[in-house]
């Protein structure tokens, strides 16, 4: 691929969630790199602004897995849901400021669009864990990014 056309100038940015782009930033220190995901920001011509919503609130490397013990990340916005830790803590308001810092960075680097991994608790796109359940549903990150008007896709999407 020509350099150039990687460049800001020439190409639109998207949000795209660090683990798929290879990054090992999972609650388990894994990545899940995805290829079809590269080949399609080459394809489309695409900038990929890289962000992981829960490093961004503050969160380790390895950490706590999360999931839904009610709503997804809608309810949780709305404080009507609850996001936890396999240890029992209430999760809400951590991912809640992963999510802030996400949208931040959407709008300093100009992205419309986001591709986000789907299933997870920040960034799950069509669905989310309730509890051990997938069930229809979206990340708390990926519900913000919505209520700002923001186009969000997963990996699943593009396939
Ligand atoms: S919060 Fe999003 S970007 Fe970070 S590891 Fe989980 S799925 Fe990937």
């Amino acid at each position: 691929m020509d350099k150039e056309e990687l460049t800001p100038k020439n190409c639109e940015t998207i949000l795209v969630s660090a683990c798929l782009l290879g990054l090992p930033t999972r609650y388990d220190g894994k990545t899940k790199r995805s290829q079809e995901v590269l080949d399609y920001l080459q394809r489309e011509k695409l900038t990929p602004i890289p962000v992981c919503p829960e490093q961004l609130a503050g969160m380790t490397t390895p950490r706590d897995k999360t999931f839904f013990q009610s709503g997804d990340g809608r309810a949780v916005l709305t404080g009507n849901g609850e996001a936890v830790s396999e240890k029992g803590l209430s999760m809400n308001a951590i991912f809640c400021r992963g999510a802030k810092m996400t949208l931040e960075i959407a709008g300093l680097s100009g992205c419309r669009r986001a591709l986000l991994k789907e299933g997870s608790p920040s960034c799950g796109v069509h669905r989310v864990y309730l509890g051990e359940e997938k069930v229809a549903g979206v990340g708390v990150t990926s519900a913000l990014l919505l209520n700002s008007g923001i186009d969000i896709i997963s990996e699943e999407d593009i396939k």
